[in-house]
C-alpha cells in the first residue's frame, strides 16, 4: 500500500493521516519529520540537509530525494507507506518514481482531499490559538467554551496572522498553481483519487477506506 496524501492547507490531511495509520499498518512519513530524524541520526543527507535549513535556506530536490530514498528502503516501510508533504514537484515525483521503480514498487494511490477555496477561507478564518499554551480550536466546529478564553488554561485566544482571509485566499493560489501539475501527473499514471474533503472527518475517512480497501 503505497500512497501519496495530498490535499491544500485546511483540508483536514493530519486528520486522515492519523486515521490513516490508526487502520493500516504502514508508516506515515512526513517531510518534516524525515528530515528531523535524518537530522536527528546524523546521517551524511541529514548532515547536508541541516546545512540548508540551518541557513535558512529549501533544501534542494537531490538532498529531499536521497533523505526520501532512505527512509522508503527501512524495513518498517516493506508493507508501504503514507507519504505526506512529498513529492511537491513534478521533479520530485519522477525522482520517487525511478526511487520505487528500482525497487519494483510504484505509487497505487495519490490521494487528494479536495475542499473548495471557499470553505477552506472560511475553516482557516475561524481559527483562533491560545496565546499561553497554543491550543487551537475553530469558532465553527470545535469552539471554546467561553469566547476568547483558552478552556485548556484560560490562556487568551487570538488569530494567527496567516490565517486571515486574503493571506489565506494568496497562500491557497500559490499551494494550487504548484499542486495542479502534480495532480496531472498522477491522474496521467491512473492512480488518482479524489476525495471530497468538505464533509465531516469521519465521512472522508470512510471514502478514503473504502478505495484503499480496493487497491
Ligand atoms: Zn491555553
Amino acid at each position: 500500500m503505497n500512497i501519496v496524501l495530498m490535499g491544500p492547507p485546511g483540508a483536514g490531511k493530519g486528520t486522515q493521516a492519523e486515521f490513516i495509520k490508526k487502520q493500516y499498518p504502514i508508516p506515515h512519513i512526513s517531510t518534516g519529520d524525515m528530515f528531523r530524524d535524518a537530522v536527528g541520526r546524523g546521517t551524511e543527507l541529514g548532515k547536508e540537509a541541516k546545512k540548508y535549513m540551518d541557513a535558512g535556506k529549501l533544501v534542494p530536490d537531490e538532498v529531499t530525494i536521497g533523505i526520501v530514498k532512505e527512509r522508503l528502503a527501512e524495513s518498517d516501510c516493506k508493507g508501504g507507506f503514507l507519504l505526506d508533504g512529498f513529492p511537491r514537484t513534478i521533479i520530485q515525483a519522477e525522482a520517487l518514481d525511478r526511487v520505487l521503480g528500482a525497487a519494483g514498487r510504484k505509487i497505487e494511490a495519490a490521494i487528494n482531499i479536495a475542499v473548495p477555496n471557499e470553505i477552506l477561507i472560511e475553516r482557516m478564518a475561524g481559527r483562533v490559538s491560545c496565546q499561553e499554551c497554543k491550543a487551537v480550536y475553530n469558532l465553527n466546529s470545535n469552539p471554546p467554551a467561553h469566547q476568547g478564553i483558552c478552556d485548556k488554561c484560560g490562556g487568551q485566544l487570538v488569530q494567527r496572522s496567516d490565517d486571515r482571509g486574503d493571506t489565506v485566499a494568496k497562500r491557497l493560489d500559490v499551494y494550487l498553481e504548484q499542486t495542479n501539475p502534480l495532480l496531472d501527473y498522477y491522474d496521467k499514471q491512473g492512480v488518482l483519487y479524489e476525495v471530497d474533503g468538505d464533509r465531516d472527518s469521519a465521512e472522508v475517512f470512510a471514502d478514503i477506506k473504502n478505495l484503499l480497501e480496493k487497491l
